[in-house]
């Protein structure tokens, strides 16, 4: 992987997608409701300072199915900026069957070093109820494309869509590890304001994939990739007023999704260690300082369950950071380590 370098992102919402995937309202999940254009593109970059070294994200839309003289115009917009050093990276996100060699060669010409496909399932039945217009082998062919032309390339997939099931979804991680991506963004599936798949869920046709729901199964899903070692640069949407406002109207929608799945990683590994001791203990569990939140959670989400669960006289979370292993303090509380973290990356 490159280094990761600070996002300046520019939302092309809707723009070349031949598409109307059950779930997109692009318009409102990117939060932008007016069309970019190259000219607008241009002034905004003209704004960064010299050698900022951002990297510029064309997230959105579908950017490999726009017109290819719209394409050129907006990463040609970008050219004065990366010569000055203020832009130093571009990537562009797009559909598995946006993609052929003509794309490529056209991105490369223009410095594009990263391509994010969406993926969003690997099995055809869930892609055909969610209206994708692709296939699993269309990614599979746009992955080693993307790969055999030396870019970087972000696989991104979606948990709970129509027709899939935990199973489904993690048959779909399997088979995007088996792709070798150079990361990944897992997004579980939101039920945004005036789509095909609001509809649906209105109507009983679409039971919803909750946030407890999409917690549950991320935390399964991060340690396969990360045991895999391909990080998980993204988990879940990305907040925005349009979203928190009303956009978001069912699914699994949370503005810290990331942290709330670390959080239940880390309980699943302290249930583990506490499944051992006897009831009524008082009981500290030890953690490095960086996951002394997660570990405590959401409202002291964690404490409290762990704490009924296991029926322990008291429980602690305490930052101690290399303690191992298990043992009495001073004053008879069992102190207890988390080994493992949670894997991190998913902002
Ligand atoms: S391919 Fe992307 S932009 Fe097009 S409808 Fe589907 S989610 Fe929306």
């Amino acid at each position: 992987m490159t280094p990761r370098r600070r996002i300046y992102p520019v939302f092309v919402p809707h723009a070349g997608c031949p598409n109307n995937c059950v779930f997109c309202n692009q318009k409102r999940i990117s939060g932008s409701l007016f069309p970019v254009s190259a000219e607008s593109v241009g002034k905004e970059l003209s704004a960064l300072p010299d050698g900022a070294g951002y990297e510029l994200a064309f997230y959105g839309g579908s950017f490999t199915a726009i017109p290819a003289s719209e394409q050129e115009s907006l990463l040609a917009a970008a050219q004065p900026a990366r010569e000055r050093g203020a832009v130093a990276a571009i990537r562009v996100s797009t559909r598995p069957d946006a993609i052929d060699e003509n794309a490529l060669v056209r991105l490369k010409k223009y410095g594009v070093g990263t391509v994010e496909l969406g993926a969003q399932s690997m099995i055809d039945s869930v892609l055909l109820a969610s209206a994708r217009g692709h296939t699993s082998e269309d990614t599979v062919k746009a992955a080693g494309l993307v790969k055999a032309f030396g870019f970087q390339l972000i696989l991104q997939m979606m948990t709970g869509l129509p027709g899939s099931s935990p199973k489904l979804d993690t048959e779909t991680a399997e088979r995007i590890i088996a792709l070798r991506p150079d990361g990944v963004r897992i997004y579980p599936t939101v039920v945004v304001r005036d789509t095909a798949l609001e509809s649906m869920w209105r109507s009983g046709a679409y039971v919803e994939h909750t946030v407890e729901d999409a917690v549950e199964l991320c935390a399964e899903l991060l340690p396969l990739f990360s045991s895999a070692g391909i990080p998980v640069i993204r988990l879940g949407l990305n907040p925005s007023d349009e979203l928190s406002e009303g956009g978001a109207v069912g699914g699994a929608y949370h503005p810290a999704l990331g942290e709330l799945v670390r959080s239940r990683i880390l309980r699943r590994e302290a249930e583990e260690l506490l499944s051992r001791v006897p009831p009524g203990s008082n009981v500290s569990l030890s953690v490095t300082p960086g996951e002394l939140s997660a570990m405590i959670g959401q409202h002291r989400e964690n404490v409290r369950y762990l704490q009924e669960r296991f029926s322990l006289g008291s429980l602690r979370v305490v930052s101690e950071g290399e303690k191992t292993g298990k043992k009495q303090d001073h004053a008879g509380t069992l102190v207890l380590a988390i080994h493992a973290s949670a894997p991190s990356g998913a902002e």
